[in-house]
């Protein structure tokens, strides 16, 4: 199965995207994870990708499109897999359908705004694996370190309130629109992000029938 979770930035694409994975073995794509560790490592791609991420805004959408395109080349993505964070505007979506990848479900987790604020400056994100916590709604059991990898969870600077701020609007301009696209393609499933991760995975799991 082909998926793509589409979200504010925090409605909880990445945990749902981590739960899915496991639930039925096939990978998480997340592009946001991918540039991160491209501007770790220093690469042509992260210094270009690098202003756009820390102002809050998005990175070009040729970057984007080319990663991706890599990324579900490879191997492990020929039972299906998940794009976490990807399409982001709609000359996005348009490359994925010129591909030719067939996309079987559009899933939206929908979280207003005022919650997203509160979700983005207690997560703390794993350093070397991208695994997703919350100091208060998902922590991690010993502080600081990554439960699956012991890596290292931080905080990511651009979760700080005022790039939030910015980020948000990003989504409603650039990101949001895409609901529509995939509406009259009849993909679009909505699934309303509950109080707890556990609440909202049941509901996520049975949207894709697993
Ligand atoms: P996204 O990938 O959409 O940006 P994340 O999965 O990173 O969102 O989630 C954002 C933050 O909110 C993380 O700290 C995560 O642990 C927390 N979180 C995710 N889902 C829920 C939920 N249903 N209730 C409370 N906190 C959540
Ligand atoms: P979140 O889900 O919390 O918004 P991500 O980890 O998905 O964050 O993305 C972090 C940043 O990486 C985005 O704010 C944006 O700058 C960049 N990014 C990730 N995916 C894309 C994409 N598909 N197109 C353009 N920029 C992207
Ligand atoms: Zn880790």
């Amino acid at each position: 199965m082909n998926l793509i979770l589409l979200g504010a930035p925090g409605a909880g694409k990445g945990t749902q995207a981590e739960v899915i994975s496991s639930n039925l073995n096939i990978p998480q794509i997340s592009t946001g994870n991918i540039l991160r560790e491209a501007v770790k490592n220093g690469t042509e791609y992260g210094l270009k990708a690098k202003a756009a991420m820390d102002a809050g805004d998005l990175v070009s959408d040729d970057v984007v499109i080319g990663i991706l395109k890599d990324r579900i080349a490879r191997d492990d993505c020929k039972n299906g897999f998940i794009l976490d964070g990807f399409p982001r505007t709609v000359p996005q979506a348009e490359a994925l359908d010129n591909m030719g990848v067939q996309i079987d479900k559009v899933l939206e987790i929908h979280v207003e705004d005022e919650t997203i604020k509160s979700r983005l400056s207690g997560r703390r994100v794993c350093e070397d694996c991208g695994a997703t916590y919350h100091i208060e709604f998902n922590p991690t059991k010993t502080e600081g370190k990554c439960d699956k990898c012991g890596g290292n969870a931080v905080q990511r600077k651009d979760d700080a309130p005022e790039t939030v701020i910015e980020r948000l609007k990003t989504y409603h301009e650039k990101t949001a629109p895409l609901k529509d696209y995939y509406e009259k393609q009849g993909k679009l499933e909505t699934v309303v992000g509950q109080d707890t991760v556990e609440a909202t995975s049941k509901l996520v799991l049975k949207a894709v029938g697993a």
